[in-house]
């Protein structure tokens, strides 16, 4: 549900596109320099306490005053207070912006500490974006934060996006980044998104009067399964610090008119090597931003529903490119040929941990870089990319039989999945995927 730190009230009920489509839209980036001069005309002046809390702010040529009187009257939405939004909404409440929705239906892990910087260990178990607002008023309590403890749906967020100014996606997850994007189009509200994925980023800004939006550049989400999960393929904690710092910077300037946004162009951080590259990008013609295809926020919705087959699962990596942007460092694990899934049941850690699969062959699908970092004792090991190859007698040749149980683990859950699925085509009939994958293992060791 919403809450609300100061006067301000808002609901994310049920939405609506029809309404929504009526709503006064957001501001594109070349909206806002006129909303910016007209505020600056009608706004009482800075209080005193502004004037000592953004000092470093009102000095700043091209900033001064409007800037941050333009940040005050600014209306952000932030989607995830993980990551990339760690840092992100520090520095937009540490900025002034004034008013800062942030949605997340997450809790507080202890695997998030290594790089969610928002949240601190007294944190764990908490709501995340109760955690981020708390550190968010601590920070500036100048500004008004509102929560919303759900996932970004078809069924509130045009009323988010709808309210709010720009929208900065600190999302892991293909349909919510396509969704956003889509709506945003359609309401024409600037889009600050990024991707990461362990040591590389991409980040860009879309606003879809001024630029290409992000189906221009990658038209489609990509088949569930093929790219691997944050979990799966690992973050260096440092990264989204970085790239959700940066994330807010083209913020700040979008809501404050000052210098240029990175529109038209997207960033590709090269992390090993330290360098940003900075590729042109154009729209595509036929997409849902160009003039001639527009799409109204129902149709927006609507394509999503029709999408959220073809991902459900939270992914960092980066998805397939429509044209020349690099993908150097996408490392994309193969999708099984058969599109046909069957239900595979999944068995928890403590399962495993008590004995229960004493039976079975427990394999690891993991690559091998993997397996070296550790590796669940007395399992087996062959990579998902090689068990979607075999064929049952070429199976059995390796010592998987048909008529014996198989568990079988990864990172986090989802390779297994496949794998599974791909060895029950093959005529296994006592196939399970452990549920969390190796993590889950270590969590409930950890908890033993
Ligand atoms: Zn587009």
């Amino acid at each position: 549900m919403l809450k609300s730190s100061g006067s301000e009230t808002s609901s994310t009920g049920t939405p609506a596109a029809d309404t929504a489509v009526d709503t006064p839209v957001g501001t594109t980036v070349g909206a806002v320099a006129d909303t910016a001069v007209t505020s600056t005309a009608s706004t009482p002046d800075l209080t005193p306490a502004e004037r000592v809390r953004y000092a470093r702010h009102l000095t700043l040529p091209g900033f001064g005053v409007p800037g941050q009187l333009a940040l005050r009257s600014a209306r952000v939405l932030a989607v995830g207070a993980g990551g990339l939004g760690s840092p992100a909404l520090q520095y937009l409440a540490a900025a002034g912006v004034g008013r800062i929705t942030v949605i997340d239906d997450d809790v507080v892990d202890v695997s998030n500490l290594q790089r969610q910087t928002i949240h601190g260990s007294s944190n764990l178990g908490q709501l995340k974006v109760d955690s981020a607002a708390a550190t968010m008023r601590d920070i500036n309590p100048l500004i008004t934060v509102n929560t919303v403890s759900e996932r970004l749906t078809v069924e509130n967020v045009a009323t988010l996006v709808a309210g709010a100014d720009l929208v900065l996606d600190g999302t892991d997850n293909f349909s919510t980044r396509y969704l956003l994007n889509d709506v945003c189009v359609a309401l024409g509200v600037p889009y600050v998104w990024a991707a990461i994925f362990q040591f590389d980023a991409q980040l860009s800004v879309f606003a879809a009067e001024h630029g290409p939006c992000l189906r221009c550049v990658f038209p489609s989400p990509p088949p569930q399964g093929s790219v691997p999960s944050c979990a799966e393929g690992g973050v260096l904690g440092v990264l989204p610090g970085l790239v959700g710092t940066t994330q807010a910077f083209e913020a700040i300037k979008i809501l404050a008119s000052f210098g240029e946004p990175l529109v038209g162009t997207m960033g590709v951080f090269d992390g090993l090597s330290g360098q940003w590259e900075y590729v042109p990008v154009a729209q595509r013609p036929g997409c849902v931003c160009s003039p001639s295809a527009r799409t109204s926020v129902a149709e927006a919705l609507a394509r999503s529903v029709e999408e959220s087959g073809a991902d459900s699962a939270a992914a960092c990596a980066f998805p397939a490119t429509s044209h020349s942007t690099p993908s150097h460092s996408t490392s994309q694990t193969p999708h099984s040929e058969d599109p046909e899934t069957t239900q595979i049941p999944e068995a928890s850690a403590v399962q495993l941990i008590a004995g229960e699969f004493e039976d079975s062959i427990v394999l690891d699908v993991r690559t091998a870089a993997e397996r070296a970092a550790g590796c669940i004792p007395g399992s087996e090991h062959i990579p998902l990319d090689h068990i979607l190859t075999l064929d049952l007698s070429s199976a059995e040749s390796l010592g998987l039989e048909s008529s014996r149980p198989v568990l079988l683990y990864c990172a986090a859950g989802m390779r297994s999945m496949t794998a599974a699925q791909h060895l029950a085509a093959l005529g296994f009939e006592r196939v399970t995927s452990l549920r969390g994958g190796i993590a889950a293992y270590w969590e409930a060791l950890a908890a033993s």
